[in-house]
């Protein structure tokens, strides 16, 4: 699936999950329709470790309509870290990181290379 934007009440959603969860991470999936993210999933069980995600994105057929992640960077810059890329590469098109200060502009997508992506906010 092609995404191109994110629903205003979901990235307000990932962004309010970074604050509460200061100063631990958070990660979750997230699902879009007719290329527009609007869903986030939690991750049963996670303890919010990457490698926790990319297992569950090989369990889960991608016939859902899952398109990728999402997580914070409780205390620094929202640039993917060597272990996101890897993440990336495995389990979806779009990633996003939500960084300090946790505002509307405090986030950034990537693409599945880890290059960042423009999405809209509808
Ligand atoms: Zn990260």
């Amino acid at each position: 699936m092609f995404v191109r934007a994110i629903e205003k009440d979901t990235l307000l959603l990932l962004l309010e999950m970074g604050k509460s969860s200061h100063p631990y991470e958070y990660m979750v999936m997230l699902g879009a329709e007719n290329g527009i993210i609007n869903t986030v999933y939690p991750i049963a069980g996670s303890e919010a470790s990457e490698d926790a995600v990319t297992i569950l994105m090989d369990m889960i057929p991608l016939g859902m309509n899952l398109v990728g992640t999402a997580h914070s960077h409780p205390e620094g810059p929202f640039l993917p870290s060597n272990a996101d890329l890897a993440t990336f590469s495995e389990s979806g098109s779009t990633h996003i990181i939500v960084g300090q200060p946790f505002d509307e502009n405090a986030w950034q997508a990537y693409d599945r290379s880890g290059q960042p992506k423009q999405l809209d906010i509808v």
